[in-house]
């Protein structure tokens, strides 16, 4: 009889602190959907969740909508260097943070993948993945499309 014995590397990196206006996202992120919040009174999304609609002050006809997770990279830095206190971050480097411009509107600050970092353009079009770096979390991210 054998044992099979499986170990895994804790995640080291930062991981989401939820909090009671913030742990829907998480958790739709743990079933991977992508969900943010959308005011029915509006029609306007809202990014980063917030208690009430911050374009016409109502906070009882907000749902959590989902998106479908395409969209384009509207912005983009490429992080060269980690700061002392994350070395957990330093395998990954050269790596890129994107701005993403989901096609229903919002945008949302994460990784892009799937691309050099240096050939990674404003424009490119990304879809949605998750990252299961936890049993607890998985993270968006978003990877270029060919
Ligand atoms: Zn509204």
């Amino acid at each position: 009889m054998s044992t099979i014995t499986t170990q895994t590397k804790p995640y080291e990196k930062f991981l989401p602190e939820p909090t009671q206006l913030t742990k829907p996202f998480w958790d739709y992120c743990k079933s991977h959907e992508l969900r943010m919040q959308y005011c029915l009174m509006c029609s306007e999304w809202i990014w980063y969740p917030r208690a009430w609609c911050p374009n016409c002050g109502k906070r009882d006809k907000i749902e959590w909508r989902k998106l479908s997770g395409n969209g384009h990279v509207y912005s983009f830095t490429i992080i060269r260097h980690v700061i002392d206190n994350s070395p957990a971050f330093q395998n990954d480097i050269p790596f890129i943070i994107g701005l993403v411009e989901l096609d229903e509107g919002p945008r949302i600050y994460s990784n892009v993948t799937g691309v050099a970092v240096d050939k990674v353009a404003i424009g490119d079009a990304v879809t949605l993945y998750f990252d299961d770096v936890t049993p607890e979390f998985s993270l968006p991210k978003f990877k270029k499309t060919q």
